[in-house]
């Protein structure tokens, strides 16, 4: 299959028309950490009634009324599941969640579709390939003649507008999320920082979140202050 086929298969971004609708399809109990959550599954489907997306919702509301703290995740099997420290995604994943468990009201939701910043698994492991002959995460999605950011917020605006969370605190380092969110109808009224561990392997991907793409805060201070403290990391 040649790359050129495949980035046909790239769902195309939709249109900010409202055509979307979250609809709740299942939900449970779900003990994590200790703490008994709400665990629901949302179907996105389009104006055609075609079912184009899944958005799973991990929800702790003792008290409902609260502002929420949210977690936009973005689904990443190599972090979140196999453990790969190419990215901070699987501890960002842990540290939300204690997060939000240790809030009176929270949710994190995890985004199927957002794999690879939304360029999906296999366009993923081809851009790794090209990590490991040299390119950075960006100069890796240009190369494969794929965007660096492919995400939009619309499923997850519309899945907090069913929930009654139009205005949240939001647990992020990008500036692109709040405004995506923004955009469809959220408002953050706090962006919360989110750390995860630094390690050797992802130390230069969180340098080009932090540099390239924007984020704040992606790297912890003592990292930027000079070479001597970058070869302290490990
Ligand atoms: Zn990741």
């Amino acid at each position: 299959m040649t790359i050129e086929a495949d980035i046909e298969r790239i769902p195309r971004r939709r249109t900010a028309n409202g055509s979307q609708r979250a609809v709740l399809r299942a939900e449970a109990n779900l003990p994590v950490n200790g703490k008994v959550m709400r665990v629901m599954v949302f179907g996105l489907t389009g104006i055609d009634g075609a079912r184009a997306e899944e958005v799973v919702a991990l929800v702790n509301s003792r008290d409902p009324t609260a502002v929420p703290l949210v977690r936009v995740h973005s689904a990443c099997l190599t972090g979140d599941i196999l453990g790969s420290q190419k990215c901070d995604c699987g501890d960002q994943l842990k540290v939300a969640l204690r997060q939000i468990q240790v809030r009176p009201h929270g949710m994190l939701l995890y985004m199927l579709n957002h794999e690879g910043r939304g360029i999906g698994l296999t366009q993923k492991i081809r851009a790794y390939a090209l990590q490991d002959g040299g390119d950075n995460t960006i100069e890796a999605n240009l190369n494969l003649g794929l965007p660096v950011e492919a995400r939009d917020f619309i499923a997850a605006a519309e899945v907090l507008h069913l929930l009654n969370s139009d205005t949240i605190d939001l647990l992020t380092n990008n500036p692109l999320k709040i405004e995506g969110l923004e955009t469809h109808g959220v408002t953050v009224r706090h962006r919360v920082p989110i750390q995860g561990d630094l390690t050797e392997q992802n130390a230069q991907y969180l340098l080009d979140k932090d540099q390239r793409m924007g984020h704040i805060g992606a790297l912890p201070a003592h990292y930027l202050q000079g070479p001597k403290a970058t070869q302290d990391v490990s």
